[in-house]
């Protein structure tokens, strides 16, 4: 979902950080952004249906265009640490490809040049709603790559399948020397901080945004 600010305003945030709408009654929910930050006189959202979910059914269903929002951002740490020249896996589940895909764009547009791989996990082919995207990334920079992975493929999928941390775990023996960055399902987020510390990745470099059901947060300065 594209959300435009108001005439004039723009926000300064990172990539990989993410918005709070405020819901009528005062409640709130944490989406992350999936546009980069030089992309910044609006927010754009993947915003997974959650089965009875308040906003992701009811209130997204009910909105149209020129309608308003309450946004607060940015939240989060959730970012590239750009004083790192480490090697990076990127590892997310569904919705999870939003903050990677800010991240992406912007050392597209910085013209780095910082190794990227991503894996991205999800139960079926439609579930990655935008797999030709990091697709074209991979075909147009060397230093970019893309493993998709299902963990229910139909019998026709060529690709990797299972789950995604464990794609992961079997291209890279010892992790090391690289820096990861895991989003989305709590399951998997936790399941990865485990056994990537196992794998030799040093607990420091694995960064993590977990999709819990949304809670309290403080804005961070930008
Ligand atoms: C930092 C952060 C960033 C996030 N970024 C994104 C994002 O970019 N895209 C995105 O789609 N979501 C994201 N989320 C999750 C999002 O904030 C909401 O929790 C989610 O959209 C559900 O909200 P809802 O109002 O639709 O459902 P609710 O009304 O909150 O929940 C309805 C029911 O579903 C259950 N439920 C809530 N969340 C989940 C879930 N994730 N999985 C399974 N059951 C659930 C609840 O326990 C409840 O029973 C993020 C969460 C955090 C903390």
């Amino acid at each position: 979902m594209a959300l435009r600010f108001p005439a004039g305003i723009r926000v300064k945030f990172r990539a990989g950080q993410y918005l709070t709408v405020r819901l009528p009654g005062g409640d709130t929910r944490n989406y992350s952004m999936a546009n980069p930050p030089h992309q910044n006189d609006g927010a754009l959202l993947h915003v997974r249906r959650v089965p009875g979910g308040r906003f992701s059914g009811e209130l997204l269903d009910g909105l149209t265009k020129g309608d308003t929002l309450t946004v607060e951002l940015p939240f989060g740490e959730f970012a590239l640490d750009h004083d790192s020249d480490r090697p990076v896996v990127l590892v997310a589940t569904g919705t999870g490809f939003a903050p990677v895909k800010s991240m992406v764009e912007d050392q597209i547009k910085r013209s780095g040049d910082r190794r990227l791989h991503l894996y991205w996990g999800a139960r079926s082919r439609e579930d990655l709603y935008l797999a030709e995207l990091p697709g074209r990334w991979a075909e147009k920079h060397d230093w970019f790559s893309f493993t998709p992975v299902l963990s229910r493929p139909d019998p026709a999928w060529p690709g990797r399948s299972g789950y995604v941390h464990r794609a992961v775990l079997a291209d890279h023996a010892d992790l090391g020397s690289h820096d990861v960055y895991a989003c989305g399902n709590p399951d998997m987020t936790a399941a990865a901080r485990a056994d990537f510390a196992a794998a030799g990745l040093d607990p420091d470099r694995f960064f993590c945004d977990a999709f819990v059901a949304s809670g309290d947060a403080q804005p961070v300065a930008g």
